[in-house]
């Protein structure tokens, strides 16, 4: 999927998680076969269930959306870029 920004958030939740160099790579190849408009793969049931469950966007707040996943129910907060 063509969004650097958004991937780069994801990629350092996980790292966040904690999750090993391995399942930064499978999310990485996950990512690029992801159509536009695809699923968006919560990272924290990929690195603990190697499930992939679907991010949900919530209402955006000031200069975050933050993305609800449907499986665990984690909350991530992605920056707006651009934001004035
Ligand atoms: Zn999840």
């Amino acid at each position: 999927m063509e969004n650097p920004a958004l991937f780069s958030v994801l990629r350092s939740y996980l790292e966040e998680y904690g999750a090993g160099v391995d399942v930064i790579n499978k999310f990485t190849d996950y990512w690029m076969s992801i159509k536009p408009h695809g699923t968006l793969p919560c990272p924290l049931c990929f690195m603990q269930n190697g499930i992939i469950s679907r991010l949900v966007p919530l209402v955006k707040q000031h200069n975050y959306e933050p993305l609800k996943c449907e499986a665990c129910g984690e909350t991530l907060y992605i920056p707006i870029p651009d934001y004035k």
